[in-house]
């Protein structure tokens, strides 16, 4: 499965930067999946909450978010949201579209408990 790999990724991530800056506990774990991604969100945190245990992330409350998929269409020259890479332009049908936003994963917040 593609999310466990993702998950022990960002798990490895968190323990390295808990080991560089001493920190021994996470309180929020703050991620963002883009609609574009290709990330299931729901595998993604079942994922991260059978790792945890054990790590500095045990106990934290981990938010996902996911914001929607942006692009730009050439053809209208405006910015419009899509679901997948492959939807064409919602207003003109046109083809390919530039994406602007929305196709990464990646860890926005990580708020640590001071001890
Ligand atoms: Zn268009």
């Amino acid at each position: 499965m593609h999310e466990l790999s993702l998950a022990e990724e960002i798990v490895r991530m968190v323990e390295s930067s808990a080991a560089r800056d001493h920190f021994s506990r996470v309180a929020t774990l703050k991620l963002e999946a883009g609609a574009l991604a290709g990330v299931e969100v729901a595998a993604l945190r079942f994922a991260l909450e059978a790792m945890v245990p054990g790590t500095c992330l045990e106990g934290a409350a981990i938010v996902i978010d996911e914001p929607p998929g942006r692009a730009w269409c050439n053809a209208c020259a405006t910015e419009v949201t899509i679901t997948t890479r492959a939807d064409p332009c919602p207003a003109c049908d046109g083809y390919p579209l530039k994406v602007l936003q929305g196709d990464a994963l990646r860890v926005v917040d990580l708020v640590v408990v001071e001890e």
